[in-house]
């Protein structure tokens, strides 16, 4: 499929490429001036299956006097997390991330 860039007509050539979770998708990338394009179908697809590689459902439960969740265990292999590994936890606006400590 022949795209023509939108900002100096040149060829597109399309690439595939993998997101760091292993999403794969297509994009169009200029000859001549490297204009990158990602149409909105494919965008709206990435974000799709990120999102079902990227959210579980978990419950919190009480731990002491605090709060505990528990991490899926297919979270733990792939982010490589152990017992009494350190993380930092970092309230948002929405929610909070946690991020694990680099081994
Ligand atoms: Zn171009």
């Amino acid at each position: 499929m022949a795209k023509v860039c939108w900002e100096c007509k040149g060829k597109m050539k399309e690439y595939v490429a993998k997101t760091p979770e292993g999403v794969e998708y297509r994009y169009w990338k200029c000859s001549k001036c490297s204009e990158e394009v990602l149409d909105i179908k494919q965008l709206h697809a990435v974000a799709e299956k990120y999102r079902a590689l990227k959210a579980y459902s978990v419950t919190i439960s009480k731990w002491g006097s605090a709060l505990a969740i528990r991490i899926p265990r297919e979270v733990t292999q792939v982010q490589r997390i152990k017992e009494g590994k350190k993380a930092l936890l970092i309230p948002e606006k929405t929610g909070f991330k946690v991020i694990p400590e680099k081994a």
